[in-house]
């Protein structure tokens, strides 16, 4: 079995998907469907992959805004938190409050992923949901066990954290998230975040303005 991983950052605000590969099987899952989904399909075709599931970390706008055509072109079902599925709905509103202009509707969840930790498997890529509340309710991170990478959303970035001021957000419930599902992962743990660069738990541990109160 060998897994490989690809970012593509995307859309109005850099936001980071990950297509993760098996290259035997060429199953393929993808993480946050951000933008542009022909773009997202192409490049999963493009390594030999289909998407068989579409994950998403939460439910803010850049996450998730090519969820329905992405959906539609792959057929594969679409997991999220339930505690983001109302927020989901409002993505056409969301599109107003940021841009003044309003985004298409989410796809429907397929699959509701809860708090308690869950193991998502598509043929050989096993991935464990770890919940990570504090910049969005529901947010999810997901580990990577067999390549020892936690796909960190917008819980955890290199040098910074999420932002906290959205609705659902709050500050100390992120730092908590961090200290307890993350940080624990280990130090040689990759960190693939939602935005920027990839990191590791241990430079973040060590260096994050954020995690050194
Ligand atoms: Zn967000
Ligand atoms: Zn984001």
């Amino acid at each position: 079995m060998t897994i490989h991983i690809r970012m593509l950052t995307l859309g109005q605000i850099a936001t980071n998907a990950y297509l993760i590969g098996d290259t035997e099987t060429g199953d393929a899952v993808l993480i946050d469907p951000v933008d542009d989904a022909p773009l997202l399909y192409q490049a999963a075709a493009d390594e030999g992959w289909t998407i068989r599931l579409i994950l998403a970390t939460h439910a803010h706008f850049d996450h998730v805004l090519a969820s329905q055509p992405l959906k539609d072109l792959t057929g594969a079902p679409f997991a999220i938190h339930q505690l983001e599925e109302s927020w989901l709905l409002t993505l056409p509103e969301q599109g107003m409050m940021f841009f003044g202009t309003h985004f298409p509707a989410a796809a429907k969840p397929d699959r509701l992923l809860m708090s308690e930790p869950e193991t998502i498997e598509v043929g050989a890529i096993r991935l464990e949901t770890l919940f990570t509340p504090g910049h969005a309710a529901g947010h999810i991170s997901f580990y990577l066990p067999s390549e020892r990478v936690v796909f960190s959303g917008d819980c955890l970035f290199a040098g910074s954290i999420g932002r906290t001021d959205l609705p659902g957000g709050d500050f100390n419930t992120l730092m908590s998230s961090i200290h307890d599902q993350l940080l624990p992962l280990g130090d040689d743990v990759s960190v693939m975040p939602g935005h920027g660069e990839p990191t590791t738990i241990g430079v973040e541990r060590r260096s994050n303005p954020f995690l050194q109160l």
